[in-house]
């Protein structure tokens, strides 16, 4: 038989621990399930824009959150969620392992960056290759980067890498780059910019740190530079496939949500990457999160009849406030 929870969260990344928090600090029955503790923030080992935390790790904070969150009594399970569905007034959560119930649910479920596929790119991650430009651009002020991806994310990688680093290549494999026209004419004016059309990266090398890049040409000419930082902009994955059915996303499989974390479904609630907010960061996926999980709390305390907690985009009647 299905385990019972108020509230059931999807997903261990900043957005899931910080709902998690919220809901388990008002003494509601909680439950996390993530396949892994904090998401994307494994891929960050210097984390310097985290508010409050100077020089800080991405595994580390993940650790603190999930510490933080267990301390309030919530419960935490690895597995992985296959399928939601609605049960007779509750959804039903179906797990490669188990299955549980919940009046709400949380989907935090992020999202993972897209490779470039290269056999030795693992390698070099965080050790010159990078995965979130506006992330680690500052990282490289005065030193020679390559970019290499697609669309309006190439565009905004070359933008932002051209204010910190002194060379930058713009790979692409078109021979025109794609995307915002006065973006792309601002691309093309900076004097640090080289464009290096009709062109992919073949192999990175280097001795510890990445050093090289060789990329070929239509005619498979290939060519060798030296770069201190490779920016792979390729998007990234989104893997709603167990709550899709119930919740609408936007053409980019983002969830639509609006104030509180609200979905088009009643009892369902979500932040971080996996939705269709701008600026997708660690500090905004918390923040989200901890009004996901509000919102949550909200939607079970009506359901007893309870006012919750406030929340100021509603109107107040008399001295009870109803909402979620
Ligand atoms: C390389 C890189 C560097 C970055 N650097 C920074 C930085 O310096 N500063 C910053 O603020 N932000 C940075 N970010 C962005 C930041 O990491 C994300 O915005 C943030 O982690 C999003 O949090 P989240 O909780 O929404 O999702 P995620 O961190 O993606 O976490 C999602 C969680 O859900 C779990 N999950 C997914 N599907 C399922 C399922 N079906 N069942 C169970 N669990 C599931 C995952 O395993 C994961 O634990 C970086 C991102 C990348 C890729």
């Amino acid at each position: 038989m299905a385990q019972k929870y108020e509230i059931v969260i999807v997903g261990a990344g900043p957005a899931g621990l910080s709902a998690g928090m919220y809901v388990a600090r008002q003494r509601v029955s909680c439950l996390v399930i993530s396949k892994d503790l904090g998401g994307q923030m494994n891929l960050i080992p210097k984390l310097e824009n985290y508010p409050g935390t100077i020089m800080s790790s991405g595994p580390l904070l993940a650790r603190t959150l999930e510490n933080q969150y267990l301390s309030f009594g919530g419960d935490l399970v690895y597995d992985t969620v296959e399928r939601v569905e609605e049960g007779d007034g509750e959804l039903l959560v179906k797990t490669a392992r188990s299955g549980y119930s919940a009046k709400a649910l949380v989907v935090a479920a992020g999202k993972v960056p897209n490779s470039l596929g290269l056999d030795n790119e693992s390698v070099y991650q965080n050790k010159g290759v990078h995965y979130c430009t506006k992330c680690d651009a500052p990282f490289y002020q005065g030193r020679t980067t390559a970019s290499v991806g697609v669309g309006a994310y190439l565009l905004e990688s070359g933008i932002l890498l051209s204010r910190m680093a002194s060379r930058v290549y713009v790979i692409f494999k078109g021979g025109r780059l794609g995307g915002d026209p006065d973006l792309i004419k601002s691309l093309q004016g900076k004097e640090n910019v080289e464009l290096v059309p009709n062109s992919s990266i073949k192999t990175i090398s280097g001795n510890g740190t990445l050093q090289q890049i060789t990329i070929s040409d239509r005619a498979g000419e290939e060519t060798t530079i030296h770069v201190d930082g490779l920016f792979i902009e390729m998007g990234s994955k989104i893997n709603l496939g167990f709550v899709k059915h119930l919740v609408e996303l936007n053409p980019k499989g983002e969830i639509k949500i609006s104030n509180g974390g609200r979905t088009s479904h009643p009892a369902i609630f979500a932040a971080g990457d996996a939705t269709d907010i701008p600026y997708k960061q660690i500090v905004a996926a918390c923040g989200d999160g901890a009004a996901a999980g509000l919102s949550a709390f909200n939607y079970v305390e009506k359901l007893k009849g309870r006012p919750g907690v406030r929340a100021d985009w509603k109107k107040q009647i008399g001295d009870t406030v109803f909402h979620y």
